[in-house]
Protein backbone atom coordinates (compact mmCIF):
# COMPACT_ATOMS: atom_id res chain seq x y z
CA UNK A 1 0.00 0.00 0.00
CA UNK A 2 1.05 3.73 -0.87
CA UNK A 3 2.20 5.67 2.08
CA UNK A 4 0.02 8.42 2.83
CA UNK A 5 1.29 11.81 1.19
CA UNK A 6 1.96 14.77 3.10
CA UNK A 7 0.00 17.91 1.82
CA UNK A 8 0.97 21.35 1.84
CA UNK A 9 0.85 22.92 5.11
CA UNK A 10 3.30 20.20 6.32
CA UNK A 11 7.13 20.62 7.86
CA UNK A 12 10.03 19.64 5.64
CA UNK A 13 13.16 18.93 7.67
CA UNK A 14 16.11 19.49 5.47
CA UNK A 15 19.02 18.25 6.14
CA UNK A 16 21.85 20.64 5.32
CA UNK A 17 21.48 24.02 4.94
CA UNK A 18 23.42 25.39 1.71
CA UNK A 19 22.43 26.35 -1.66
CA UNK A 20 20.38 23.19 -2.81
CA UNK A 21 18.29 23.68 0.75
CA UNK A 22 17.79 27.48 -0.06
CA UNK A 23 16.36 26.78 -3.33
CA UNK A 24 14.42 24.16 -2.54
CA UNK A 25 12.70 26.40 0.66
CA UNK A 26 11.97 28.51 -2.28
CA UNK A 27 9.29 25.78 -3.77
CA UNK A 28 8.41 24.54 -0.80
CA UNK A 29 7.20 27.94 -0.21
CA UNK A 30 5.56 28.97 -3.16
CA UNK A 31 3.84 25.38 -3.11
CA UNK A 32 2.75 26.43 0.83
CA UNK A 33 4.68 24.40 2.48
CA UNK A 34 6.81 24.89 5.99
CA UNK A 35 10.64 24.02 6.13
CA UNK A 36 13.05 22.97 9.00
CA UNK A 37 16.65 23.61 7.96
CA UNK A 38 19.00 21.74 9.83
CA UNK A 39 22.97 23.49 9.75
CA UNK A 40 26.13 22.39 10.87
CA UNK A 41 27.51 26.22 9.92
CA UNK A 42 26.71 29.87 10.86
CA UNK A 43 25.14 32.50 7.98
CA UNK A 44 24.21 28.87 5.67
CA UNK A 45 22.35 30.59 2.45
CA UNK A 46 18.66 28.44 3.11
CA UNK A 47 18.75 30.08 6.56
CA UNK A 48 17.55 33.45 5.44
CA UNK A 49 14.33 31.14 3.11
CA UNK A 50 13.22 28.82 5.96
CA UNK A 51 10.90 29.13 8.04
CA UNK A 52 12.96 27.79 11.13
CA UNK A 53 16.10 26.40 11.67
CA UNK A 54 18.68 24.57 14.05
CA UNK A 55 22.25 25.28 13.90
CA UNK A 56 23.68 22.76 15.91
CA UNK A 57 26.65 20.03 14.82
CA UNK A 58 24.88 16.50 13.23
CA UNK A 59 25.91 14.50 15.94
CA UNK A 60 23.84 16.82 18.51
CA UNK A 61 21.64 14.22 20.82
CA UNK A 62 19.17 17.62 21.13
CA UNK A 63 19.29 18.90 17.62
CA UNK A 64 17.97 15.13 16.55
CA UNK A 65 15.56 14.88 18.86
CA UNK A 66 14.17 18.68 17.79
CA UNK A 67 14.40 18.12 14.23
CA UNK A 68 12.33 14.95 14.22
CA UNK A 69 9.99 16.70 16.48
CA UNK A 70 9.62 19.30 14.44
CA UNK A 71 9.16 17.86 11.06
CA UNK A 72 6.51 15.63 9.55
CA UNK A 73 9.04 14.47 6.49
CA UNK A 74 12.88 14.61 6.26
CA UNK A 75 15.10 14.72 3.10
CA UNK A 76 18.73 16.06 2.92
CA UNK A 77 20.58 18.42 1.11
CA UNK A 78 23.99 17.05 0.95
CA UNK A 79 25.00 13.36 2.01
CA UNK A 80 28.42 13.80 4.16
CA UNK A 81 25.91 13.28 7.58
CA UNK A 82 26.84 10.43 9.69
CA UNK A 83 25.51 7.42 9.42
CA UNK A 84 24.47 7.78 13.16
CA UNK A 85 22.75 10.65 12.38
CA UNK A 86 21.17 9.43 9.55
CA UNK A 87 19.67 6.30 11.32
CA UNK A 88 18.72 8.29 14.41
CA UNK A 89 16.40 11.01 12.31
CA UNK A 90 15.02 8.14 10.57
CA UNK A 91 13.86 6.34 13.61
CA UNK A 92 11.96 9.25 14.70
CA UNK A 93 10.42 10.84 11.20
CA UNK A 94 9.91 9.59 7.75
CA UNK A 95 13.26 10.07 6.13
CA UNK A 96 13.60 10.27 2.35
CA UNK A 97 15.12 9.17 0.87
CA UNK A 98 16.15 6.40 3.18
CA UNK A 99 19.62 6.44 5.45
CA UNK A 100 20.74 3.59 3.90
CA UNK A 101 20.63 4.78 0.16
CA UNK A 102 22.49 8.32 1.27
CA UNK A 103 24.91 7.09 3.23
CA UNK A 104 26.16 4.64 0.14
CA UNK A 105 26.47 7.58 -1.84
CA UNK A 106 28.09 9.03 0.20
CA UNK A 107 31.15 6.87 0.76
CA UNK A 108 32.89 6.02 -2.97
CA UNK A 109 33.60 2.62 -2.10
CA UNK A 110 29.61 1.31 -0.67
CA UNK A 111 28.70 3.69 -4.13
CA UNK A 112 31.16 1.26 -6.93
CA UNK A 113 30.11 -2.19 -4.96
CA UNK A 114 26.61 -1.41 -5.10
CA UNK A 115 27.48 -0.65 -9.04
CA UNK A 116 29.03 -3.65 -9.28
CA UNK A 117 26.98 -5.57 -8.02
CA UNK A 118 23.71 -4.25 -9.78
CA UNK A 119 25.90 -5.52 -13.42
CA UNK A 120 25.92 -1.47 -13.72
CA UNK A 121 28.48 -0.20 -16.02
CA UNK A 122 31.91 1.89 -14.39
CA UNK A 123 35.13 2.30 -14.15
CA UNK A 124 37.20 -0.73 -12.91
CA UNK A 125 38.38 -0.38 -9.23
CA UNK A 126 40.11 -1.60 -6.59
CA UNK A 127 39.54 -0.80 -2.81
CA UNK A 128 42.59 0.24 -1.12
CA UNK A 129 43.54 0.37 2.74
CA UNK A 130 47.15 -0.01 2.90
CA UNK A 131 50.43 0.66 0.28
CA UNK A 132 50.42 -3.20 -0.52
CA UNK A 133 46.84 -3.25 -1.65
CA UNK A 134 47.63 -0.08 -3.40
CA UNK A 135 50.65 -1.77 -5.27
CA UNK A 136 48.84 -4.77 -5.89
CA UNK A 137 45.79 -2.47 -7.43
CA UNK A 138 48.03 -0.35 -9.72
CA UNK A 139 49.71 -3.69 -10.77
CA UNK A 140 46.44 -5.02 -11.92
CA UNK A 141 45.30 -1.70 -13.13
CA UNK A 142 48.66 -1.82 -15.56
CA UNK A 143 48.18 2.14 -16.35
CA UNK A 144 46.86 5.27 -15.23
CA UNK A 145 44.37 5.55 -12.75
CA UNK A 146 42.44 7.93 -10.13
CA UNK A 147 42.80 7.46 -6.25
CA UNK A 148 40.04 8.97 -4.10
CA UNK A 149 39.25 8.93 -0.73
CA UNK A 150 36.41 6.53 0.16
CA UNK A 151 34.57 9.20 2.30
CA UNK A 152 34.46 13.10 1.72
CA UNK A 153 35.02 13.59 -1.76
CA UNK A 154 33.56 16.34 -3.95
CA UNK A 155 34.28 18.42 -6.86
CA UNK A 156 37.69 16.16 -7.30
CA UNK A 157 38.66 16.63 -3.37
CA UNK A 158 40.26 13.67 -2.12
CA UNK A 159 41.71 12.53 -5.62
CA UNK A 160 45.02 12.50 -7.33
CA UNK A 161 45.73 11.26 -10.77
CA UNK A 162 48.46 8.31 -11.23
CA UNK A 163 50.37 7.26 -14.13
CA UNK A 164 50.83 3.77 -12.86
CA UNK A 165 54.39 4.21 -12.83
CA UNK A 166 54.89 6.01 -9.17
CA UNK A 167 55.80 4.17 -5.81
CA UNK A 168 53.09 3.18 -3.95
CA UNK A 169 54.31 3.50 -0.56
CA UNK A 170 55.40 6.81 -1.39
CA UNK A 171 51.29 8.17 -3.07
CA UNK A 172 49.79 6.19 0.29
CA UNK A 173 52.21 7.45 2.88
CA UNK A 174 51.23 11.18 0.82
CA UNK A 175 47.67 10.96 0.42
CA UNK A 176 46.66 10.85 4.02
CA UNK A 177 43.21 8.51 3.73
CA UNK A 178 42.25 5.33 5.90
CA UNK A 179 40.82 3.99 2.76
CA UNK A 180 40.33 4.94 -0.85
CA UNK A 181 39.90 3.64 -4.19
CA UNK A 182 42.02 3.19 -7.15
CA UNK A 183 39.54 3.67 -10.26
CA UNK A 184 40.97 3.51 -13.85
CA UNK A 185 41.38 6.55 -15.44
CA UNK A 186 38.39 7.01 -18.39
CA UNK A 187 39.10 9.28 -21.59
CA UNK A 188 35.99 9.94 -21.91
CA UNK A 189 34.44 12.36 -25.02
CA UNK A 190 32.19 13.90 -22.59
CA UNK A 191 30.62 14.05 -19.27
CA UNK A 192 26.90 13.75 -19.04
CA UNK A 193 24.08 13.38 -15.80
CA UNK A 194 21.10 12.69 -15.63
CA UNK A 195 18.61 14.01 -12.72
CA UNK A 196 16.15 11.54 -12.18
CA UNK A 197 13.28 11.23 -9.68
CA UNK A 198 11.25 7.88 -7.92
CA UNK A 199 8.16 8.46 -5.05
CA UNK A 200 6.78 6.10 -3.03
CA UNK A 201 3.95 4.57 -5.48
CA UNK A 202 7.33 3.35 -7.56
CA UNK A 203 6.99 6.23 -9.92
CA UNK A 204 9.91 7.44 -12.00
CA UNK A 205 10.46 10.31 -13.80
CA UNK A 206 13.90 11.29 -15.35
CA UNK A 207 14.79 14.63 -16.98
CA UNK A 208 16.93 14.61 -19.92
CA UNK A 209 20.32 13.79 -20.06
CA UNK A 210 22.40 16.94 -19.62
CA UNK A 211 26.60 17.52 -20.78
CA UNK A 212 28.28 18.83 -18.41
CA UNK A 213 31.95 20.78 -18.48
CA UNK A 214 34.32 21.61 -15.65
CA UNK A 215 36.58 24.37 -14.74
CA UNK A 216 39.59 23.09 -11.73
CA UNK A 217 37.33 20.25 -11.05
CA UNK A 218 33.89 22.25 -10.67
CA UNK A 219 31.34 22.32 -12.42
CA UNK A 220 31.23 25.22 -15.02
CA UNK A 221 28.38 24.72 -17.97
CA UNK A 222 25.69 22.33 -18.21
CA UNK A 223 24.04 22.25 -21.62
CA UNK A 224 20.93 21.30 -22.00
CA UNK A 225 19.73 19.12 -23.59
CA UNK A 226 22.68 16.99 -24.03
CA UNK A 227 23.98 16.33 -27.92
CA UNK A 228 23.42 12.70 -28.07
CA UNK A 229 21.87 10.46 -29.76
CA UNK A 230 18.50 8.88 -29.22
CA UNK A 231 19.60 5.43 -28.13
CA UNK A 232 22.52 7.33 -25.65
CA UNK A 233 19.49 9.33 -24.73
CA UNK A 234 17.39 6.17 -23.64
CA UNK A 235 20.55 4.02 -22.49
CA UNK A 236 21.53 6.60 -19.78
CA UNK A 237 17.88 6.98 -18.51
CA UNK A 238 17.36 2.94 -18.41
CA UNK A 239 20.64 2.90 -16.39
CA UNK A 240 19.69 5.74 -13.97
CA UNK A 241 15.91 3.73 -13.33
CA UNK A 242 17.41 0.80 -12.68
CA UNK A 243 19.84 2.68 -10.18
CA UNK A 244 16.70 4.21 -8.31
CA UNK A 245 14.51 0.78 -8.55
CA UNK A 246 17.61 -1.08 -7.41
CA UNK A 247 17.73 1.44 -4.15
CA UNK A 248 13.76 1.53 -4.19
CA UNK A 249 15.14 5.02 -4.07
CA UNK A 250 12.43 8.13 -2.82
CA UNK A 251 13.31 11.49 -4.00
CA UNK A 252 15.59 13.18 -6.48
CA UNK A 253 18.66 11.81 -7.72
CA UNK A 254 21.60 13.04 -9.91
CA UNK A 255 23.69 10.26 -11.91
CA UNK A 256 27.08 11.58 -13.63
CA UNK A 257 28.54 9.65 -16.38
CA UNK A 258 31.15 9.20 -18.72
CA UNK A 259 30.72 8.98 -22.32
CA UNK A 260 33.39 7.03 -24.23
CA UNK A 261 34.35 7.14 -27.62
CA UNK A 262 31.87 4.46 -29.51
CA UNK A 263 28.88 5.52 -27.66
CA UNK A 264 29.79 3.79 -24.28
CA UNK A 265 28.52 4.90 -20.81
CA UNK A 266 30.11 4.29 -17.58
CA UNK A 267 28.32 5.70 -14.20
CA UNK A 268 31.21 7.78 -12.50
CA UNK A 269 28.64 8.51 -9.60
CA UNK A 270 25.62 9.40 -7.67
CA UNK A 271 23.94 12.47 -5.52
CA UNK A 272 21.20 11.23 -3.79
CA UNK A 273 20.07 15.19 -3.71
CA UNK A 274 19.22 18.03 -6.77
CA UNK A 275 22.57 18.23 -8.38
CA UNK A 276 24.17 21.50 -9.43
CA UNK A 277 23.94 19.91 -12.98
CA UNK A 278 20.01 20.23 -12.63
CA UNK A 279 19.63 23.65 -11.97
CA UNK A 280 18.25 24.60 -15.41
CA UNK A 281 15.51 22.95 -14.47
CA UNK A 282 14.71 26.06 -12.46
CA UNK A 283 14.07 28.05 -15.52
CA UNK A 284 13.85 25.66 -18.69
CA UNK A 285 11.48 22.32 -17.68
CA UNK A 286 7.71 22.89 -16.72
CA UNK A 287 8.98 21.00 -13.31
CA UNK A 288 12.46 22.18 -11.79
CA UNK A 289 14.21 19.50 -9.84
CA UNK A 290 13.47 20.98 -6.25
CA UNK A 291 9.64 20.46 -6.64
CA UNK A 292 10.20 16.72 -8.19
CA UNK A 293 12.29 16.57 -5.10
CA UNK A 294 9.28 17.93 -2.67
CA UNK A 295 6.74 16.23 -4.92
CA UNK A 296 8.82 12.43 -4.45
CA UNK A 297 9.59 13.46 -0.84
CA UNK A 298 5.93 14.35 -0.08
CA UNK A 299 4.67 11.06 -1.94
CA UNK A 300 2.94 13.60 -4.34
CA UNK A 301 2.52 12.39 -8.15
CA UNK A 302 5.80 13.70 -9.83
CA UNK A 303 5.58 16.73 -12.34
CA UNK A 304 6.44 16.71 -16.16
CA UNK A 305 10.25 16.79 -16.92
CA UNK A 306 10.02 18.88 -20.33
CA UNK A 307 12.33 20.70 -21.35
CA UNK A 308 11.08 23.95 -22.50
CA UNK A 309 13.49 25.29 -24.40
CA UNK A 310 16.99 24.68 -25.10
CA UNK A 311 19.66 25.99 -22.03
CA UNK A 312 22.78 26.57 -20.28
CA UNK A 313 24.06 26.90 -16.91
CA UNK A 314 26.72 28.91 -16.16
CA UNK A 315 28.21 28.65 -12.11
CA UNK A 316 29.24 31.97 -11.08
CA UNK A 317 32.39 30.54 -8.61
CA UNK A 318 33.83 32.79 -6.50
CA UNK A 319 37.05 33.39 -8.89
CA UNK A 320 34.29 35.80 -11.15
CA UNK A 321 34.05 38.26 -7.88
CA UNK A 322 36.35 41.70 -7.88
CA UNK A 323 36.58 41.35 -4.56
CA UNK A 324 35.92 39.14 -1.25
CA UNK A 325 33.16 41.27 -0.89
CA UNK A 326 32.89 42.60 -3.86
CA UNK A 327 30.32 41.61 -6.24
CA UNK A 328 30.84 41.55 -10.24
CA UNK A 329 29.17 44.50 -12.57
CA UNK A 330 25.38 42.47 -12.66
CA UNK A 331 24.39 44.45 -15.67
CA UNK A 332 27.11 41.95 -17.78
CA UNK A 333 24.76 38.98 -16.90
CA UNK A 334 21.41 41.39 -16.72
CA UNK A 335 21.40 42.78 -19.93
CA UNK A 336 20.89 39.73 -21.90
CA UNK A 337 16.88 39.70 -21.28
CA UNK A 338 16.83 35.42 -21.50
CA UNK A 339 19.45 35.44 -18.74
CA UNK A 340 18.09 33.95 -15.64
CA UNK A 341 20.53 35.55 -12.72
CA UNK A 342 20.79 33.16 -9.39
CA UNK A 343 22.45 34.36 -6.63
CA UNK A 344 22.59 32.43 -3.16
CA UNK A 345 23.11 35.19 -0.41
CA UNK A 346 26.84 34.32 0.18
CA UNK A 347 28.77 37.49 2.18
CA UNK A 348 32.02 36.46 0.92
CA UNK A 349 33.53 35.38 -2.42
CA UNK A 350 36.11 32.68 -2.01
CA UNK A 351 38.15 31.75 -5.20
CA UNK A 352 36.33 27.79 -5.50
CA UNK A 353 33.22 28.67 -3.39
CA UNK A 354 29.50 28.31 -5.45
CA UNK A 355 28.43 32.07 -5.16
CA UNK A 356 25.30 31.12 -7.93
CA UNK A 357 24.61 30.19 -11.14
CA UNK A 358 22.96 32.12 -14.76
CA UNK A 359 20.80 29.86 -16.95
CA UNK A 360 20.63 31.07 -20.48
CA UNK A 361 17.63 30.15 -22.33
CA UNK A 362 17.26 29.61 -26.19
CA UNK A 363 18.93 30.60 -28.82
CA UNK A 364 22.23 30.40 -29.00
CA UNK A 365 22.53 29.85 -25.02
CA UNK A 366 26.35 28.25 -25.47
CA UNK A 367 27.85 31.20 -27.30
CA UNK A 368 26.14 33.46 -24.82
CA UNK A 369 27.00 31.92 -21.34
CA UNK A 370 31.02 31.62 -22.70
CA UNK A 371 30.95 35.49 -23.59
CA UNK A 372 29.66 36.51 -20.02
CA UNK A 373 31.63 33.95 -18.09
CA UNK A 374 35.10 35.47 -19.88
CA UNK A 375 33.32 39.13 -19.03
CA UNK A 376 33.19 38.06 -15.47
CA UNK A 377 36.47 36.15 -15.42
CA UNK A 378 38.47 39.07 -16.72
CA UNK A 379 36.81 41.14 -14.04
CA UNK A 380 37.32 38.87 -11.51
CA UNK A 381 39.78 37.94 -8.59
CA UNK A 382 41.37 34.67 -10.90
CA UNK A 383 42.15 31.60 -9.56
CA UNK A 384 45.36 32.04 -7.56
P1 LIG B 1 34.29 13.06 -9.03
O1 LIG B 1 34.49 13.91 -7.79
O2 LIG B 1 34.50 11.60 -8.81
O3 LIG B 1 33.02 13.38 -9.75
O4 LIG B 1 35.42 13.53 -10.04
C1 LIG B 1 35.53 14.87 -10.45
C2 LIG B 1 35.98 14.90 -11.90
O5 LIG B 1 37.26 14.23 -12.05
C3 LIG B 1 35.03 14.17 -12.84
O6 LIG B 1 33.94 14.97 -13.21
C4 LIG B 1 35.97 13.87 -13.99
O7 LIG B 1 36.15 15.02 -14.80
C5 LIG B 1 37.28 13.53 -13.29
N1 LIG B 1 37.37 12.09 -13.04
C6 LIG B 1 36.91 11.43 -11.96
N2 LIG B 1 37.12 10.11 -12.06
C7 LIG B 1 37.74 9.90 -13.23
C8 LIG B 1 38.22 8.73 -13.91
N3 LIG B 1 38.12 7.50 -13.38
N4 LIG B 1 38.81 8.91 -15.13
C9 LIG B 1 38.91 10.14 -15.67
N5 LIG B 1 38.50 11.29 -15.08
C10 LIG B 1 37.91 11.17 -13.87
Amino acid sequence: MTPTPFPPGSTIGILGGGQLARMLCMEAKRMGYRTLVWTGGLEAPATALCDAVIELPFDDVIAISQFTTAADVATAEFENIPRATLDAVAAGVTLRPSASAIATCANREQEKTFLREQNIPCAPFWIVTNAEELARAMQELNGPGVLKTSAFGYDGKGQRKLLGTENAIVVWEEFQAPRAILEGFITFQSELSVMIARNPAGEVRCFDPVENQHRHHILDLTIAPAAISLELHQQAIAIATRIVSAFDYVGIMGVEFFLQAGGIILVNEMAPRPHNSGHHTIDACETSQFEQQLRAVCGLPLGSTKLLCPAVMLNLLGDMWPGIDQAPDWSIVLSDPSAALHLYGKKRAIERRKMGHVTFLGTQAHDRAENIKARLLAAGLGLR
